[in-house]
């Protein structure tokens, strides 16, 4: 029996580096942006060192490149695989370390599938075809690429995922969505909505996003919202985690800007948690379970916490950042950006 007060994961088989107990994956659609050089990767965190013919890969970086029929003309970071169009991937060289992408249709007529992991693309109202379910259930490469079509795409697609759950088929899932938005900030609203509901529920093992904003298309943009969206999911951290008031008429400080002022400098954290709140009456309470905390304690006075402990008591605002920056080296937790 579900509880829905306790986070359970969707027990999904494994299939390379995606679903079991792997971190949630994040899947940049480049589809339509001609990459044409290695360097055009550092946007989706994979950076190129032509001195030392070497990659790096941030912690944002996605893990799965959907290249659509344009295959990447050198080869990928160790780690990462390229997607492809399912007939691109059938003349494609390397059929190993590509991946083909199929549709329905293509995935139960196929005649050439990859030997460890086949993605199939489908929405939510393809899956009352029989021959599929039973051809998902039985197979031990299949990953299922969903989407909804649905006004709503969160309880479509829940509902979807339940049908899958309660016949047994065990494929990891994948989360597609496109946004048409007419900013980031709108895009980001519906993706958290839809994706993050899902996500908290236990369901999916990889996320991928396409966000278009006034007809452009956001590569890079979308990866990061991935991201951000599995870590407010708490599904996968990739980065500082913020705790911060809503203010009100005690706060003393503009939090807003002290916030993004703090964010600047500590994003790059993995796994840190920073409380920032605007007074010292409720602010620690509120902040509880941060691993710092930067309080307002007085009109351009701030004090500085470890946990709950105080560690600094009442400094002046203007190198409050620098000192909390301090007391997280002193923790051997700083890193340089
Ligand atoms: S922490 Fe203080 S300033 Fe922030 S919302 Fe609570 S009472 Fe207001």
């Amino acid at each position: 029996m579900r509880s829905f007060y306790a986070y359970h994961r969707y027990h999904t088989r494994h299939v390379a580096i995606i679903g079991s107990n792997n971190i949630p994956r994040v899947i940049a659609d480049v589809s339509e942006s001609s990459i044409t050089e290695m360097g055009q990767l550092a946007a989706l965190g994979h950076i190129y060192d032509p001195v030392t013919d070497k990659w790096s890969t941030t912690d944002q970086a996605a893990e799965l490149l959907y290249m659509g029929a344009s295959p990447l003309p050198f080869m990928v970071p160790a780690g990462t695989r390229q997607l492809l169009d399912y007939a691109t991937w059938q003349s494609h060289d390397d059929q190993f370390y590509c991946v083909p992408m199929m549709s329905v249709h293509e995935y139960l007529c196929a005649s050439q599938r990859h030997t460890v992991m086949n993605i199939v693309c489908c929405s939510t109202d393809e899956l009352d075809n029989h021959e599929l379910l039973v051809k998902l259930h039985d197979d031990a490469t299949a990953v299922l690429g969903l989407t909804s079509h649905h006004p709503s795409y969160f309880r479509d697609m829940r509902s979807a995922l339940d049908v899958l759950a309660a016949r047994d088929i065990l494929c990891p899932v994948i989360l597609r969505k496109g946004l048409l938005a007419t900013s980031l900030d709108i895009a980001s609203l519906h993706a958290a909505t839809d994706l993050g509901g899902l996500l908290v529920e236990g369901y999916g093992d990889g996320v991928m996003l396409n966000v278009r904003v006034n007809d452009h298309i956001h590569h890079d943009a979308s990866v990061r919202l991935a991201f951000g969206i599995l870590q407010a999911a708490r599904t996968r951290i990739t980065k500082a985690e913020y705790i911060s008031c809503p203010s009100c008429g005690r706060t003393l400080f503009d939090l807003q800007e002290t916030t993004s002022m703090i964010r600047a400098q500590t994003d790059h954290l993995k796994g840190v948690k920073i409380g920032i709140m605007g007074c010292i009456v409720n602010g620690p309470g509120e902040m509880a379970d941060a691993d710092y905390g930067y309080v307002g304690s007085g009109p351009d006075r701030i004090t500085l916490y470890r946990g709950q402990e105080i560690v600094q008591r009442n400094i002046p605002s203007a190198g409050a950042v620098g000192a909390l920056i301090d007391i997280i080296r002193t923790d051997g937790r700083w890193i340089e950006k």
